[in-house]
């Protein structure tokens, strides 16, 4: 069975826009696993943390992956592109959100589905918009939700 999900995408050292566009082709490498549609580039400022502006997007699958094993995927391709915590939102080569996955909500230690922070964040709802103007999320349409991060920069790049 295939699910539809939906992955955010973030980097901001090195050349974050081709660590973003690499793990697109990652994810699309995984198991059971196919890019349907991947969102513009965007540049925003950090979000509760110092260093570099972000590189962002936000890409669809089709996934026969489970949420968790999804997740596992994913933190695993973060590995590869070299990442490292040495501190709670520390500059980062990659970031990999499972934002949503079909209609599932799981709330377990290792996994929050729908993403806890996606519906306050403009470098989620943006590039998400892009893909799926019709989405409503629990909080509200993604039209509303975009109209109250005005206070948030970001730049669409291409
Ligand atoms: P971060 O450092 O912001 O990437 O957070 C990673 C941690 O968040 C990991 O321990 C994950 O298990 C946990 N986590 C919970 N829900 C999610 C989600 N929907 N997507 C990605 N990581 C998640």
């Amino acid at each position: 069975m295939s699910v539809v999900a939906y992955i955010g995408l973030g980097a901001n050292l090195g050349d974050a826009a081709a660590s973003v566009q690499q793990a697109v082709r990652d994810i699309n490498d995984l198991p059971g696993t196919t890019v349907v549609e991947t969102s513009s580039l965007y540049r925003t400022a950090p979000v509760d943390a110092n260093g570099p502006d972000y590189t962002n997007a936000v890409t669809k699958i089709h996934t026969s992956l489970s949420a968790h094993a999804l997740l596992r995927a994913l933190q695993g391709i973060e590995k590869q592109h070299g990442r490292t915590r040495p501190y709670r939102n520390a500059p980062r080569t990659l970031d990999l959100d499972l934002l949503l996955y079909g209609e599932e909500t799981v709330d377990d230690a290792e996994l929050t589905v729908p993403h806890p922070r996606m519906h306050e964040r403009a470098f989620v709802l943006h590039p998400l918009y892009e893909l799926n103007g019709q989405l409503v999320l629990k909080q509200g349409s993604l039209h509303e939700l975009i109209a109250r991060c005005v206070d948030q920069p970001i730049h669409r790049l291409r």
